[in-house]
């Protein structure tokens, strides 16, 4: 597949386009494709690809709790206690090596996930036939092998030799040369700095013509689309020539900035916590090692107590359970159908304050259906539901033959051809199956022009389309110009007050006739009367010019035409939006409509869905034009639906709201929409009807298109936050709890022995702590999460509950643990006593892992089975305690000895008041909030 004159494929036909790529107009068969991919490789470019193995274990290593347990290792060495220099010395690597895995594991998950959110392309292929590709070189011919469809691969997957179709909105997938082309604009800066969209044609004079010498610049090439650039206006079909690195992309790609992967705010700031509760640590200890002294411990005494504050104080867990956190909680996120392309952004998820969401597909089914159709002066009710194109017509209640009334006929050929859908069946198991491609509002269209018998492909093969004016969410409308007896029909569809704004005559039995201010003031009065049944209302008109007059129609813009009616599609709410929208109001969100639609429909519709409840107010884009920017705020404090906006008031709407205070999830799907995205602190993008420029500036992407997937990304946002608190205060109160029994030790009981030697803490912060944390991490979401109001923000994560609950269960621990040490040291047997000390104090920690599934809830109200994971760690934990003291390898290793079953009964009894007084505590704190009322 080589060429000569490299670069140069703008310089050829599309004939040897072709027959050089080996391909054709209706693309390369599936096999085929894949073969090319197999020899030729991805479409991609090779670029950074997230934290890869060596750069997790470094940071491992780099974790200061592996750095401090290396100074006592050499310390141990040097006091000579080599059993303790082995210790420590195995549990750095085993640290290291657990935490490497569960990040690994879990960053492998997060990029696994993300992965889901890969761009997308539409390619050409031909289907059936009886060719299974044969030789590359042979071209895919003219269709002779079968049908050529259209259908939705990953980029990654795009070969040479691949038609590709792209709309506005549409990245470029690849390198590719322009076989069709309407109206189409393209954004090219990132490859050419010029940010003046480029017009782009199949065929033009420079490229037919380029100079002998050298090549032609990206900016001069006009029948080429690149990959990276992004299509603004109208769409084409193109042949791609290269693909990943061999693409005028990728020969910049090194030049590229690539973006390093960063840690996400919340694990900075987590991870910034547990650098200062060490620096605390580090403070403790010196003073530890001070009073040691003073008490007259020798040198390496002192400073093993002091190490062994030191390790009882880091959380060393901590980064391995937050990324497990997010881990679990992003990829419960993608089970719901909300993808998160910025993990950034997962933070913010769960303080949302309100969602503004578009109307169509999200809060509706994009299932519509024509169920009026008004014809001057009548009113057609169309029968049947869905797709299935059967119906009838009826006028008063008596059916009306479509073939036989002229009107009826020509809306419904001008709805049909001013269409870029298409209808088609499929045979399933319950049947036939109807299926639309393109707009569900087109394909409504389409529907009811087959119902009277009018096949969309029939009318186009009759009155072929020779140019468009592509539908502009801007202007809201569109228009195609048909071949009609050598003459041009122009066929124009849009928001029923700008297609009579543009037309000067109506057409009355057939008959056009002046246009008159009464006309006018009674069709609006009619589509405010299908609006207000919740009906989306499209106007049509027509018009006959000559072909030479096509070019000036579309420069100077359409006007005179004859208005030719209104439809009127249901399009029916998504019963599970309603309970989404319920649910979000109860956890203190405000849902916010924000539609391209007409202002009597949009509102109509909030008030079924319970967006609107008594009189809140409805707003549409052109009261938000004369509003500044303090009527805005002042207006946004009832308002939830806004209709008739364009992509800049959804970004005034965004704006507005944060100046308010709120942290905004935003939805778009337009090309346009991205701005708003930014500024919003959640942009979320259509899995399935965005366009790729959005889903590239959003920080999330819903796969199923439904509003009911935001709020329960809201939901999962707000449990993996209450998950990291959870690991966070259980780390706080074991290190707390820990300092708190070795400093009373030392210096209320003036006891001159160690309760716990540094191995036997190790033992109980990174063997006993590590296992249940991790798991914590993993709690499923409280019945309550969606009960309360968004978090604020800039809360800390460490807040006074949690120091204040700190204090309480440090207190429990150190008086415990310490109890039943004094009360074996008292007979003088200080192994005896460490060794019950210790596990009496890893005992704490696995009755508080219980405590801390919840902040709230009894532990026994929560399940003891929902979160599985953490009950066999429990299981796990307390085999390990038996261990430690009944097998005589960890006798010798932790300074252990055997402990009775009335030792056992003892500790497990003290150790269980930890879980006794939360309980306590919770059910008091309840009663109080409950309280008399
Ligand atoms: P929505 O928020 O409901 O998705 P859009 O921005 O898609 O609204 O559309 C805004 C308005 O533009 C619609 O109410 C309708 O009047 C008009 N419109 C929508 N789709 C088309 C189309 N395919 N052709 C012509 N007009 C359209
Ligand atoms: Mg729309």
């Amino acid at each position: 597949m080589d060429i000569d004159e490299k670069n140069r494929w703008y310089s050829l036909s599309i004939e040897d386009v072709f027959e050089r790529l080996g391909s054709g107009e209706g693309g390369l068969t599936t096999p085929e494709a894949t073969r090319r991919l197999q020899d030729h490789g991805p479409n991609e470019l090779e670029e950074g690809k997230g934290a890869t193995w060596p750069e997790i274990l470094i940071s491992q290593i780099k974790n200061p709790i592996i750095i401090v347990l290396g100074i006592a290792a050499v310390i141990s060495l040097l006091a000579e206690k080599r059993i303790d220099a082995a210790v420590i010395f195995a549990v750095i690597v085993l640290n290291t090596a657990l935490g490497f895995l569960k990040e690994f594991k879990a960053e492998e998950a997060i990029s696994a996930l993300m992965s889901h959110a890969a761009p997308e392309a539409d390619v050409l292929r031909i289907f059936g036939g009886g060719g299974e590709g044969g030789e590359g070189g042979e071209g895919a011919g003219e269709g002779s092998r079968g049908e050529s469809r259209k259908v939705r691969v990953k980029a990654r997957e795009i070969v040479v030799g691949d038609i590709i179709l792209v709309e506005a909105g549409s990245k470029v997938p690849a390198d590719a040369r322009i076989i069709e082309a309407a109206n189409l604009e393209i954004d090219e800066s990132m490859l050419t700095g010029e940010s003046v969209p480029a017009k782009k044609c199949v065929d033009s004079e420079i490229c037919r013509n380029p100079p002998a010498m050298g090549t032609l610049s990206e900016m001069e090439i006009d029948n080429t689309i690149f990959a990276g650039t992004i299509v603004t206006r109208g769409r084409a079909k193109a042949v791609v020539f290269a693909t990943g690195m061999a693409t005028d992309m990728g020969k910049i790609a090194d030049m590229l900035t690539k973006t390093k992967k960063s840690a996400t705010p919340l694990k900075k700031r987590t991870l910034d916590l547990g650098r200062k509760i060490m620096f605390l640590a580090i403070l403790a200890g010196g003073l530890t090692f001070a009073v040691g002294l003073y008490r007259g411990f020798d040198l390496i005494d002192a400073f093993l107590f002091t190490l062994a504050m030191t390790v009882s104080a880091i959380p060393a867990a901590l980064p391995a359970a937050i990324t497990v956190a997010l881990a679990v909680g992003v990829s419960r996120m993608a089970k719901r159908h909300a993808i998160m392309r910025k993990l950034d952004a997962v933070e913010t998820l769960g303080s949302v304050t309100a969602i503004c969401t578009d109307k169509t597909g999200t809060l509706t089914t994009n299932q519509m259906t024509v169920q009026r159709i008004y014809l001057p002066d009548r009113i057609v009710s169309v029968t049947g539901a869905g797709f299935k194109p059967e119906g009838s017509f009826e006028v008063e209640g008596s059916e009306l033959d479509p073939k036989e009334d002229g009107s009826l006929a020509t809306f419904l050929r001008i709805a049909a051809l001013c269409n870029d859908s298409s209808l088609s069946s499929k045979e399933g198991d319950d049947g036939e199956r109807w299926e639309i491609q393109g707009d569900p509002t087109e394909g409504a269209l389409v529907v009811a022009a087959a119902k009277a018998g009018l096949a969309k492909e029939d009318l186009e093969a009759s009155f072929p389309r020779i140019d468009e004016i592509p539908f502009d969410p801007d202007k809201r409308y569109m228009a195609t110009f048909n071949e009609r007896d050598g003459r041009v029909e122009v066929c124009l569809k849009g928001a029923p007050e700008t297609v009579l704004g543009i037309s000067s005559a109506i057409a009355v039995d057939g008959e056009p006739r002046d246009l008159t201010e009464a006309d006018k003031e009674r069709i609006l009065d009619m589509s405010s009367q299908m609006a207000a049944d919740a009906l989306r209302v499209l106007g049509f008109a027509t018009k006959t010019i000559g072909k030479e007059e096509v070019a000036g129609f579309k420069e100077a813009g359409p006007s005179g035409l004859i208005f030719s009616g209104l439809s009127g599609m249901m399009d029916p709410p998504r019963p599970e939006a309603i309970e989404a929208i319920a649910l979000a109001k109860k956890a203190g969100i405000k849902v916010v409509m924000a539609t391209g639609d007409h202002k009597i429909t949009a509102e109509a519709i909030a008030r079924e869905m319970g967006i609107v409840e008594g009189d809140s107010r409805a707003f549409a884009g052109s009261d938000l034009d004369g509003m500044d920017d303090s009527e805005l705020d002042a207006a946004m404090e009832d308002a939830a639906v806004f209709a008739r906006v364009s992509p800049e008031h959804k970004h005034r709407i965004v704006e507005s709201l944060r100046r308010k205070g709120h942290i905004v999830a935003m939805t778009g799907d337009g090309v346009n929409d991205a701005p708003a995205l930014k500024v919003a602190e959640i942009g979320i993008a259509m899995g399935i009807t965005g366009t790729d420029v959005t889903k590239e500036t959003a920080d999330m992407i819903l796969t199923d298109d439904n509003f009911q997937s935001i709020v329960n990304a809201v939901e999962e946002g707000r449990v993996i936050f209450q998950n990291i608190r959870k690991v966070v205060r259980y780390l706080i109160n074991t290190s707390a709890g820990e300092v708190l029994a070795i400093t009373a030790s030392l210096l209320f009981l003036a006891l001159n022995v160690l309760i716990f030697t540094p191995v036997q803490i190790l033992w109980v912060n990174l063997v006993t702590d590590g296992i249940l944390v991790v798991n914590l991490a993993m709690e499923p979401k409280e019945r309550d999460v969606m009960d309360q109001p968004p978090r604020d923000p800039a809360e800390k994560i460490i807040n006074r509950d949690i120091v204040l609950n700190t204090l309480f269960i440090a207190l429990i621990m150190a008086v415990g643990t310490l109890f039943v040490f004094t009360r074996e040291w008292n007979n003088g047997d200080l192994i005896r006593a460490q060794t019950m000390g210790f596990i009496t104090m890893a005992m704490f920690q696995v009755f508080n892992a219980l405590n801390c599934r919840s902040r709230t809830q009894s532990v026994f109200s929560l399940g003891l089975f929902s979160n599985r994971n953490l009950m066999v760690a429990i299981f796990a934990s307390v085999v390990l305690q038996l261990l430690a003291t009944e097998l005589s390898f960890f006798n010798a290793a932790l300074g252990s000895v055997s402990l009775s079953l009335t030792d056992w009964i003892t500790m497990v009894a003290v150790a269980a008041t930890v879980l006794i007084g939360e309980e306590i505590r919770k059910m008091v704190a309840k009663r109080r909030a409950g309280g008399p009322s």
